[in-house]
């Protein structure tokens, strides 16, 4: 799902467990530690998904949009 990408994209915060520090990459830039998502996108999801249920329940409100 498109929107699934996206959404994994905004939320790809990543923390180092070592130091805490909070970096895009995979490997923290203090001390090379493998970094790790302390939020995983999952957790979001649910409201996403609760948007598209409405649209799917009511497809006017996106027609007269
Ligand atoms: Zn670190």
């Amino acid at each position: 799902m498109r929107v699934h990408d996206r959404e994994e994209e905004v939320t790809m915060l990543k923390r180092c467990p070592k130091d805490g520090t909070y970096t895009l990459t995979a490997a923290c830039p203090k001390c090379s530690e493998k970094t790790l998502t302390p939020h995983p996108p999952k957790y979001s999801v649910p409201d996403k998904l609760a948007v598209y249920r409405r649209k799917a329940k009511y497809p006017e409100l996106e027609a007269t949009k």
